[in-house]
């Protein structure tokens, strides 16, 4: 299955496709993961991308494009992959679009002020990325990464001033490739409306929606 994540920054994106990813037995794609990883590298991609990053911008189309073709096409995505935070702007979708076909685009709706809340409670691990929230995903032991004991750290664009900027950038974006999916008849609308709802929940609710497109 071909699948993406829309919705905001704090959206349970990243949360959401970790968890669907051993179901489904496709890989997890997180382009920000992606750049993140060549920013702790310090490789050409990832200087040229913290520069955007860190103001909570999105990274130019060519460069993101580029980067998703080379992952996609790897062997791991035979069966299909989960596509979160990418597409983020229309040409993106486009691009996509040219390349291969999607099966499912899950559409996570959740009001700003949990976002904010979700957001500045969120920690990640250091060494592995397992996202956690001091909050609601609580790690066992504080500041330590239940999976692989890495520390877990604040990401540097969770600080309310970015997050505002980060939302910002989604509201004008996210229209045009939600009715380009609309259109398409392929986008699936998920409300989350309490702050600390279950992952589980969550979960449970998009596997039901893609249990009945494979039924179809
Ligand atoms: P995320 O982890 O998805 O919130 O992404 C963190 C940051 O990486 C974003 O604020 C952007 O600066 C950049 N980024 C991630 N994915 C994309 C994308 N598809 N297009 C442009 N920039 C991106």
């Amino acid at each position: 299955m071909k699948i993406i994540f829309l919705g905001p920054p704090g959206s349970g994106k990243g949360t959401y496709a970790s968890r669907l990813s051993p179901i489904l037995n496709v890989p997890h794609i997180s382009t920000g993961d992606i750049l993140r990883e060549n920013v702790k590298r310090e490789t050409e991609l990832g200087r040229t991308a913290s520069e955007y990053m860190e103001k909570g911008k999105l990274v130019p189309d060519k460069i993101i494009i580029s980067m998703i073709k080379e992952r996609i096409s790897q062997e791991d995505c035979r069966n299909g992959f989960i596509l979160d935070g990418f597409p983020r702007t229309i040409n993106q979708a486009k691009e996509l679009d040219r390349i291969t076909e999607i099966d499912a685009v899950i559409n996570l709706a959740v009001p700003e002020d949990i976002i904010i809340k979700r957001l500045t409670a969120r920690r990640v691990c250091e060494k592995c990325g397992a996202i956690y929230n001091i909050l609601t995903l609580k790690p066992k032991e504080e500041g330590i990464c239940d999976r692989c004991g890495g520390r877990l750290i604040q990401r540097k664009d969770d600080t309310e001033e970015v997050i505002k900027k980060r939302l910002e950038v989604y509201k004008e974006t996210a229209k045009p490739i939600i009715e380009f999916y609309e259109n398409k008849k392929k986008l699936y609308d998920i409300e989350i409306n309490q702050a600390d709802a279950s992952v589980e929940e969550g979960v449970e609710r998009i596997l039901k929606v893609l249990k009945s497109l494979n039924e179809q």
